[in-house]
C-alpha cells in the first residue's frame, strides 16, 4: 500500500524538527508523498522540497492559515499547491509573523509581571531562528521549573483563559481564501472537529459557507478525528463535491503522541494526494507548482 501525509509542521512554525528532517522522517516511515503545512509561513518549503526531490518523495507546497471564527472553535485553512514565490503570500506571512512578534513581548511582559523571570533574548535563543511563539515560551517555563509540563504551561499561562494569554492575529476567512487562490493554491478546511460546532446541522452550514468562498477540500483523516468524524467529513465531501485530504498534524516532540503519517491510527491513501495534484493541474488559472519526481 501507498501512503502520504498532507498536514505537518516543522521548526519554521511550531514543530520541533527542521523541514529537511520532517522529509527524512517521511521517507523513514515509507511515505511516498508529503505536504509541509506550517502555520502562517512558507519559510520551510524550499528546504523541504529540495530534500524531497533528493529522497524521491512527491512534495506539495502547503501552508496552514488561522482564520477568525466564533469562540470556542478554531478555523484553520490549509492551502495546497501554493507558489512559494508568490508575493501576496510573502506579504501575508510577513504581516502575520510581525503580528506574532508583537505578541511575544506582550506575553513576556505579562509573565514578568506575574513573577516569572523570562526575557525576549531567552525566547530568541530557544526558537533558534525559527518563528518564535508560545511553544518556545512553554519550553523555557518548563526548563526553568515554573511548570512541570508543557501542557501545564498552556493551561496556567499561555493557552486561552491563561494568565498571560493574548489572542493571535487572524485573517477573515474570505481573505485567507483569496490569498490561497491568488498564490495558485487550493483551500482545504483543516480538522473540522476543531470548529467545535454544536451539531451536524451547524457543521453543515459552516462548510456550506466555506464552499461559497471557494473551498476545494476537507480534511477527513486527522489525529483529532475518530471513526464518526471521518464518516461525517466523508459525507460532507461527497455532498459538496470536495476533495478529501488527510494528515497527522505532526509537530515533532511538541505533540509527542503523534507520528508522521499516522493520524489516530489511520494512514492517508496516496490516491487522495493524487486527486489533489490532478485538480491543481487542471484548475484554470492555477500555475500548478507541484514538485513531482
Ligand atoms: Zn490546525
Ligand atoms: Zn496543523
Amino acid at each position: 500500500m501507498n501512503f502520504v501525509d498532507l498536514h505537518c509542521h516543522s521548526t519554521a512554525s511550531d514543530g520541533t524538527l527542521p523541514p529537511e528532517d520532517v522529509v527524512r522522517l517521511a521517507k523513514a516511515n515509507h511515505l511516498t508523498g508529503l505536504s509541509l503545512t506550517d502555520h502562517d509561513t512558507i519559510a520551510g518549503i524550499a528546504v523541504a522540497s529540495a530534500e524531497a526531490a533528493k529522497l524521491g518523495i512527491d512534495f506539495l507546497p502547503g501552508i496552514e492559515i488561522s482564520a477568525t471564527f466564533p469562540h470556542p472553535g478554531t478555523l484553520h485553512i490549509l492551502g495546497y499547491g501554493i507558489d512559494p514565490h508568490s508575493p501576496v503570500l510573502h506579504d501575508l506571512t510577513r504581516g502575520l509573523i510581525d503580528a506574532r512578534d508583537n505578541r511575544n513581548p506582550q506575553i513576556i511582559a505579562k509573565l514578568n509581571e506575574l513573577g516569572v523571570t523570562i526575557s525576549m533574548r531567552e525566547l530568541e535563543l530557544q526558537a533558534a531562528g525559527g518563528v518564535m511563539g508560545r511553544p518556545h515560551i512553554a519550553a523555557i517555563l518548563l526548563r526553568k521549573g515554573y511548570v512541570s509540563s508543557i501542557k501545564l504551561a498552556f493551561d496556567k499561562y499561555l493557552g486561552q483563559g491563561g494568565l498571560a494569554y493574548f489572542d493571535k492575529e487572524r485573517l477573515a476567512p474570505q481573505r485567507a481564501f483569496d490569498l490561497i487562490r491568488q498564490s495558485g493554491g487550493l483551500a482545504v478546511l483543516a480538522h473540522p472537529f476543531q470548529l467545535r460546532t454544536q451539531n451536524d446541522g451547524e457543521l453543515d452550514r459552516v462548510v456550506k459557507d466555506l464552499v461559497d468562498l471557494g473551498l476545494a477540500g476537507i480534511e477527513v483523516i486527522h489525529s483529532d478525528h475518530d471513526a464518526a468524524w471521518i464518516e461525517k467529513c466523508s459525507r460532507l465531501a461527497d455532498r459538496y463535491n470536495l476533495l478529501k485530504t488527510g494528515g497527522s498534524d505532526f509537530h515533532g516532540s511538541n505533540k509527542k503522541d503523534i507520528n508522521l503519517g499516522i493520524a489516530n491510527g489511520k494512514k492517508i491513501p496516496r490516491e487522495w494526494m493524487d486527486r489533489l495534484l490532478d485538480r491543481l493541474q487542471t484548475a484554470p488559472g492555477l500555475p500548478g507548482k507541484i514538485v513531482k519526481v
